[in-house]
């Protein structure tokens, strides 16, 4: 708690002169044009690896990335289904019209570890009914060995867990109408941690690869 009261000191005295005028900007409302999904892990850094600023993004980020499919409350029976992502999702398209959706996930996630290799904390219902919702990740990795094969299990889960998050995203009836209508745009990433490398999935190759060698290629 020290180093984030230490750095709320620096940012009143050494960082906010310069942001003032942005922030007093930015009360008056915002339009990113962007939704960023990512898990919450300390260790992804998206204003960071993406050089964004206040304003620039509309965030969503909870355990591993996850966005349970549109229906996934009844088809559960749930009495109380997760309603936050499908919030998110229908905030950023219907209330800030972004154009684009970014699925972030990560090298060595915790969450994926949990799926793989049952590590995770003991009494965590929540935790547990949460990460139900990757159930389908692990299947899409069976069906999909070519992804990645060199990396490690739980970096190839993690990668096919992206991509099923971005068909999750697909059975929302605002992202669908706006994909139909050329509108939106999906995106799959994910943060290398050991290289500090964002990777983007190539629907091409079918792999993930530098997204600023991509972006190079592309002029
Ligand atoms: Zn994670």
């Amino acid at each position: 708690m020290k180093k984030l009261l230490d750095g709320i000191r620096d940012f009143h005295d050494r960082v906010r002169p310069s942001y003032r005028e942005r922030f007093a900007h930015l009360a008056l409302g915002h339009s990113p044009d962007c939704l960023f999904i990512a898990c919450a892990d300390s260790r992804v850094v998206p204003n960071l690896f993406a050089s964004t600023d206040p304003g620039d993004l509309f965030v969503l980020r909870n355990v591993g990335n996850i966005v349970p499919p549109d229906d996934a409350g009844a088809a559960s029976g749930a009495a109380h289904p997760d309603d936050s992502a499908g919030a998110a999702v229908e905030f950023a398209i219907l209330g800030l019209a972004v154009r684009d959706i970014v699925v972030c996930g990560h090298s060595s996630c915790g969450a994926m570890r949990a799926v793989l290799c049952d590590e995770r904390p003991a009494n965590a219902p929540n935790l547990d009914r949460w990460l139900q919702h990757t159930e389908p990740s692990r299947a899409r990795l069976e069906r999909e060995p070519a992804l990645s094969p060199l990396l490690p299990q739980v970096d190839r889960l993690s990668q096919a867990h992206v991509l099923q998050q971005l068909d999750h995203l697909r059975s929302y009836p605002a992202v669908a109408e706006r994909l139909a209508a050329g509108k939106l745009n999906l995106h799959g990433w994910w943060f290398d941690l050991s290289n500090a490398e964002v990777l983007a999935f190539d629907g091409e190759t079918r792999a993930f690869s530098s997204l600023a060698e991509q972006l190079a290629r592309r002029g």
